[in-house]
């Protein structure tokens, strides 16, 4: 699912001001803290506090997109749809400052006095900040990142999203123009360390961005009833666009032949001390970078020893009279491909899913596992044939500023694949598996915890909300729904579950092991196609999304082991009291924030109403 895009909410619970008060800043989340301490904060304190916050969070937020337009039109706020900033150093210098002195104005707030909705929202505000000020200062992916710099996502949504006339679009479209030339002279003086993996992304984005003006808002403006004036402006910036691109490319390209050539150019790997300040500040975790990559190692341990089980009594059902591999990974590998073949029919896609959603939603409700909110049903359909990149599957939820809308579930259909490739897509998308990604993207995954955070919303949690805390939760529900018995303890469910999980346990560990332990590329496509038995084409995909980004594979493992790991110290805590329905209600209940704060803010009020 896409970030950026849900929403959260805050549930009233009882003595929440003794709960708020007992956070205390970004620390892991420590279940020891007192109420005493707290009971000297009076009523008065305590409303200027939240109000001051209200205040600060409103006007941050309204600056926020004076300085991000385009990162704003993303999230469907289009007040400066017509600005386009140019990346050079007065505009950094700009951004700094407002990050140095929003984080002042903060932090002369105190969180302990704040309600549990403005004190998880002053924690990712805060993080927001810190974040923005280090990657100015130390991350400074500006100077060695060409694929930082390219203007075709934004104009591409401004052309694409009917938010008004299409002849209006245009005109804006041409006001952003205007800076485009001025924006890649900026991008070239700043890239004065690029990486050569760097450099190639930005060479193959940069063609389709010079297509998106020459070709398809070309053609628009042309068929418009714009003005003759407006038209011939279009022309003058349209050329000055053209130019300015093809610059860019040319840059780029001379820039590829001296790096490939070079023995010194930058490794795209960000090492350790900038990987573990990243992990500490993009995931928001309890844990630090190094922690979690020791718990995916042992989580991958586990798994196989699981799968091994599974498999060793799978072997007769499938293999009867066939000796089974010496090698245990191989003989996991043989039962995935040969149960594989069970999937649904290529025209039956997207209507199996459709019908699959409400025996999620009864199960869900059968086993009483969490509250399930019928008054914004998710409705299933085949992706708008813009958004149509990849096949698959995946909920789109409406964004921060169009919270009306409807709730998606895209899925699309395998209209363009030849029969090898369709068979090749169901087979991983077999009859198990889509009951797996059902669960994940739908209920009581992505969109059942977007049913929960809307049912009070903060603008910062559905404009910054925690990434590990929404994927980690899609991946915990897999779980938990097999834990609680959906589909029957069904070995082979189990097996394929297993294989999707880990998945999310091996690119924690890539990650990790290829920014910071210097991993190369065969050694990571062996570990992908050999111990979690993904198919060459998948691996090689992944190699390359971990080359060009750093932390943001462990999201989906770091959410879901914190998630777990809370529930398992909250059955610890309150025994035969504990309630599971109860503890995902709660849990969603503080929208998209990250789980250390969900933990603090929860963990005594839960275990004290479940004495
Ligand atoms: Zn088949
Ligand atoms: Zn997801």
């Amino acid at each position: 699912m896409k970030l950026n895009t849900s929403f959260p909410k805050t549930l009233a619970i009882t003595a929440s001001i003794l709960v708020a008060a007992t956070l205390s800043a970004c620390q892991p989340a420590s279940n020891n803290s007192t109420s005493s301490e707290i009971v000297s904060a009076n009523a008065e304190d305590i409303s200027t506090a939240n109000k001051a916050f209200s205040q600060f969070s409103e006007s941050f937020i309204e600056q926020f997109w004076q300085l991000n337009p385009g990162y704003g039109v993303y999230v469907g706020f289009y007040k400066y749809d017509d600005v386009l900033p140019i990346p050079n150093a007065e505009t950094k210098q700009r951004d700094l400052a407002f990050y140095q002195q929003q984080l002042a104005m903060l932090n002369a707030i105190n969180p302990e006095l704040l309600s549990p909705s403005n004190a998880s929202d002053f924690y990712i505000l805060k993080n927001q900040l810190e974040s923005g000020i280090w990657s100015s200062n130390e991350l400074k992916s500006g100077q060695w990142n060409p694929s930082n710099y390219n203007v075709a996502g934004v104009f591409g949504v401004i052309l694409n999203t009917d938010y008004k006339p299409l002849n209006e679009r245009l005109q804006t479209i041409i006001k952003r123009m205007e800076n485009i030339p001025a924006y890649y002279k900026a991008a070239q003086q700043n890239l004065i360390n690029p990486t050569l993996t760097h450099t190639q992304l930005a060479l193959q984005q940069s063609a389709g961005t010079a297509g998106l003006f020459k070709t398809s808002i070309a053609e628009k403006v042309k068929s418009s009833s714009l003005s003759a004036q407006d038209k011939e402006l279009f022309a003058q910036r349209l050329a000055e666009t053209n130019k300015a691109i093809n610059g860019y490319i040319t840059w780029l390209e001379a820039k590829a032949v001296e790096l490939e050539q070079s023995t010194t150019a930058k490794d795209f790997r960000i090492g350790k001390d900038l990987y573990k300040q990243k992990f500490k500040l993009d995931i928001f975790s309890g844990y630090t970078a190094d922690e979690l990559f020791a718990k995916a190692v042992s989580e991958k341990k586990r798994v196989h020893q699981e799968m091994i089980k599974i498999a060793d009594k799978l072997w007769p059902k499938y293999f009867d009279g066939i000796e089974k591999p010496q090698d245990k990974l191989v003989m996991i590998k043989k039962v995935i491909d040969h149960i594989s073949v069970k999937h649904v029919k290529r025209d039956d896609f997207v209507s199996s899913i459709r019908e699959q959603i409400p025996e999620l939603e009864a199960f869900v409700l059968k086993h009483d596992l969490i509250t399930m909110d019928k008054d914004k049903p998710l409705v299933v359909r085949e992706t708008p044939e813009y958004q149509r990149g990849f096949a698959g599957a995946s909920i789109n939820a409406p964004g921060p500023y169009d919270a009306e809308a409807n709730t998606y579930y895209n899925v699309t259909p395998l209209d363009n694949f030849n029969d090898e490739q369709a068979e090749s897509y169901l087979r991983e998308y077999n009859h198990w598996l889509l009951q797996v990604l059902n669960i994940h993207e739908a209920v009581p995954g992505h969109y059942t915890q977007l049913v929960h955070s809307n049912k009070s919303k903060s603008l910062v949690k559905s404009i910054f909300g925690n990434g590990a805390m929404i994927e980690g939760w899609a991946v915990y529900t897999e779980r938990m729904m097999l834990e609680e018995g959906y589909g029957d303890n069904e070995p082979e469910l189990w097996l394929m579950y297993y294989k999707w999980n880990l998945r999310v346990i091996m690119n924690a560990i890539l990650d990790y092991s290829i920014q910071v332990n210097g991993l190369t590329e065969a050694e990571a496509l062996d570990m992908m196609i050999n111990q979690a038995f993904q198919e060459k084409s998948e691996a090689t995909g992944k190699w390359r999304r971990a080359t060009l980004s750093q932390v943001q594979l462990t999201s989906y493992f770091t959410g879901y082991s914190e998630i777990y790991q809370l529930r398992e110290e909250l059955k610890q805590a309150t025994g035969d009291k504990f309630n599971l329905k109860e503890f995902h209600d709660q849990f969603l209940s503080y929208g998209s924030a990250p789980v250390p704060i969900i933990k603090k803010l929860m963990f005594d009020d839960y275990v004290n109403s479940h004495k």
